[in-house]
């Protein structure tokens, strides 16, 4: 016979007390309290110190309740810290008469309830502590997972789908087994069927499931949000469904997602898009204020070439991407100031930016920025889509989509529509509880998880920034990394300039004006940028490799980043993104000083093994071991100029800015382009001859990430950037195999780069 059993809900309690064990009345009694809890089937744990208490509250999020002896030696700080990380877990001060002194006020509003040790009985206090260590679970967990657990442990037989009926089904076979015993019972029995009517569903947005929505709303300061369970690429495709009929123009970044591509493709939305600044590095930045402006975007439109289709030449939706890849982010108040001279409706993509809100390094530069109630009926509508997997804590696929009403908004029902056409009628349930999951961890600890991060990365710059400065003063060709991020900063103190690697790291941690991109500052190179309109967002940060100068010429010598990323890579480290000469490594919740200690030993190392031109035999193994012909013989350095000297010869960093620069003609919309493909009236061809031809899917280089060219666009001369840069890139990808360029769009067959066009009838 199975024995199945949930585990039931356990307790666990600290006491702190500098009288522990001791042989005296306070002893005795934080003994029998101790005692008298375990009884309750509580895990106690004790501390003999303020320090000794501290370092459990830092380490160990899983305290129920905590009671602290008010006599101890420093209990306040015991206290604030405790605070500090949990705003609402029980305390318990234990005072030993209740004729000691009177408490001051915020002592008394930081703790929960006073115990007198040598007045009241063990039981009573333990089991008051039980109480309120109970009311704080019930009340922390959020709604849906609270009512998804209390199901998941009573019921037993199902005759509903998901056909496994609990995970049983998986015991039948061998491999089953495993599988289910792999991921544990718990995940099974959560897996439950919209049929289960005591949950409510996804797709009316009832029952506790729809309560998890008005959670998160409240949490992220939205008229409504929706979980989404395919991502927020479907979360981007809801919103244009709802926003955009065919024909309809959308103002859109032209540093979008694909899902925006697609959406496009599926409403029939006619794209003006927006074209965001490049730097010298190749970081692609924001799009600039004057581009958002009513004369601005009306100019776009009317230049559009497709817009003269267009159902009316007033842009119905705008999309913008916030922070962009590479860690800036707009001033959405502005953006939405800008934007709504013209369109009704804004939104913003903040795939990467979900944490914005709880820290206020980011203040007004996310989406649902304010109040909710704050928020004027006659501003525009603003949606915002956030990957909840990707920087909070969910499970993947796990996406958000909040909205706040102003002008022009989609009524629920109307909205909701677009919502069920792209969903599935069965969604996972434990994904839709880790949404609520990743709300409920922000709403409690939202300031410091982000804090701590953004700490955390602050002290990598400023490691890399003093590396920096001291291997490059050691010999004459001395070198290391940088960090992407302003040469200095103002001390508001003293107004003075320090520069970054020695400023207070406190002051780096909290104060955005030391991030902020400020006019004509060379470090960014975004030129004479509206003071305050954007912000490098600290946790994203890009490791530089030598390379570029700031006006864009190429150095003496150089390492293109992606040899940097295939060396660490063989270490087993692996970063997000890479452009030519800048290599992206996120501070996510999930970053220890263990973490960015490593990667910087192996920048170390890399360093030496550079200098030493140690061999690829060495370094990079899996490099030699499939191309042995190839980089056997080679050394690290030997790769590095090779590859610089390629970059050189064909120019393809500054091709990169000018292709980018330039927006490709449309021939077609994306929409049609895609009806094109669906009737296989499209052709393979290798770039050499797609000159002045229509292209029938997008195509996207890595780096940097950004469309070169979109479905329905032209490719222009033989000799223009646009097939330039393409060809600039099948060269390196033929001359350094194992290296080549990650593009979507493009095939490439025995070193040839292939692409679809459409037909030339089509
Ligand atoms: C990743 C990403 C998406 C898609 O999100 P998924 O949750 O992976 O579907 C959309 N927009 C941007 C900007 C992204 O980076």
């Amino acid at each position: 016979m199975e024995t199945r059993t949930v585990r039931p809900l356990t307790f666990k309690v600290l006491i702190t007390s500098g009288e522990v064990e001791k042989t005296n009345s306070v002893g005795r009694a934080v003994d029998n309290i101790a005692k008298e809890l375990m009884e309750r089937n509580i895990e106690v744990i004790k501390a003999t110190s303020s320090d000794d208490a501290t370092a459990i509250i830092v380490s160990d999020s899983s305290l129920d309740a905590v009671m602290i002896e008010w006599e101890m030696e420093n209990s306040l700080d015991v206290i604030t810290a405790l605070r500090y990380r949990n705003k609402k877990v029980p305390i318990f001060l234990m005072q030993d008469h209740s004729s000691a002194s009177v408490l001051p006020i915020n002592i008394m509003e930081m703790i929960s309830e006073i115990v007198f040790m040598l007045e009241d009985t063990a039981p009573f206090i333990a089991g008051r502590v039980q109480e309120a260590a109970k009311r704080y679970i019930t009340s922390i967990a959020p709604p849906m997972t609270r009512d998804l657990i209390k199901f998941a442990t009573v019921h037993e037989y199902s005759w509903h789908t998901p056909g496994h009926t609990g995970g049983i089904a998986f015991l039948k076979t061998a491999v089953g087994r495993g599988f289910y015993e792999y991921f544990g019972e718990n995940l099974f029995r959560s897996d439950l069927s919209i049929s289960v009517g005591e949950l409510g569903s996804l797709l009316d947005h009832s029952g506790s499931i729809g309560e998890s929505e008005k959670y998160i709303a409240r949490i992220f300061g939205a008229d409504r949000s929706y979980t989404v369970t395919n991502g927020s690429s479907t979360s981007n495709r809801m919103i244009y469904m709802a926003s955009i009929t065919l024909g309809d123009i959308a103002l859109c970044d032209r540093n979008c997602h694909k899902s925006v591509e697609q959406a496009m493709a599926i409403s029939g939305a006619t794209p003006t898009y927006l074209v965001p600044l490049r730097n010298y590095l190749g970081i692609i930045g924001p799009i600039p204020p004057e581009k958002l402006t009513k004369e601005s975007t009306t100019e776009l439109i009317a230049k559009n070439p497709l817009s003269h289709n267009a159902s009316h030449h007033r842009a119905t939706h705008a999309t913008v991407t916030n922070s962009t890849y590479d860690g800036i982010c707009y001033s959405a108040k502005r953006v939405v100031e800008l934007l709504g001279q013209s369109v009704d409706r804004i939104h913003f993509d903040e795939a990467w930016y979900g944490y914005a809100r709880f820290n206020k390094m980011y203040v007004d530069r996310f989406g649902m920025y304010g109040k909710v109630e704050d928020y004027p009926d006659d501003a525009p509508t603003v949606i915002t889509t956030q990957s909840t997997h990707k920087l909070l804590a969910a499970l993947s696929q796990a996406s958000y989509i909040h909205v706040r009403d102003g002008r022009n908004s989609i009524d629920h029902n109307r909205f909701n529509e677009a919502f069920m056409m792209n969903s599935s009628t069965s969604p996972f349930y434990p994904m839709i509880a880790s949404n609520e999951v990743a709300a409920s961890m922000m709403d409690e600890a939202g300031e410091l998880l982000t804090t701590e991060s953004i700490r955390e990365a602050v002290d990598f710059r400023q490691m890399v920034m003093k590396y920096n400065r001291e291997l490059s003063a050691e010999t004459k060709n001395g070198w290391f990394f940088t960090t992407w991020n302003p040469d200095e900063v103002t001390d508001p103190k003293t107004g003075g300039r320090v520069s970054f690697a020695k400023a207070d790291p406190e002051l780096l941690t909290t104060n955005p004006d030391c991030w902020i991109l400020h006019p004509n500052e060379s470090w960014h190179g975004y030129g004479d940028l509206e003071d305050g309109y954007a912000m490098l967002d600290p946790i994203k940060v890009s490791v530089v490799t030598p390379g570029v100068n700031r006006d864009g010429t190429m150095a003496e010598t150089g390492i293109p980043a992606m040899l940097l990323v295939s060396y660490l890579d063989a270490k087993g480290i692996v970063n997000e993104k890479t452009t030519d000469f800048t290599v992206l490594f996120l501070f996510s919740m999930g970053i220890t000083k263990g973490k960015w200690g490593t990667l910087l030993n192996a920048m170390l190392e890399f360093k030496r093994d550079y200098d030493v031109n140690t061999s690829l035999r060495t370094t990079i193994p899996s490099l030699v071991a499939n191309y042995p012909e190839r980089y056997e013989k080679m050394g690290l350095r030997d790769l590095a100029d090779e590859m610089f000297v390629q970059m050189k010869s064909t120019h393809q960093t500054k091709i990169q800015s000018e292709a980018y620069e330039i927006l490709p003609r449309p021939d077609t919309s994306p929409y049609h382009a895609y009806q094109q493909l669906v009737h296989n009236n499209i052709e393979q061809l290798p770039i050499s001859e797609i000159a002045h031809r229509t292209l029938g899917t997008g195509i996207v280089p890595y780096p940097p990430g950004i469309p070169l060219l979109m479905p329905g666009e032209n490719a222009g001369p033989a000799d223009g950037p646009l097939i330039g840069y393409l060809t600039a890139l099948e060269k390196f990808d033929r001359k350094f195999p194992g290296f080549g360029h990650d593009t979507h769009g493009v095939e490439n067959i025995n070193g040839t780069y292939y692409v679809y066009c459409l037909k030339k009838n089509a």
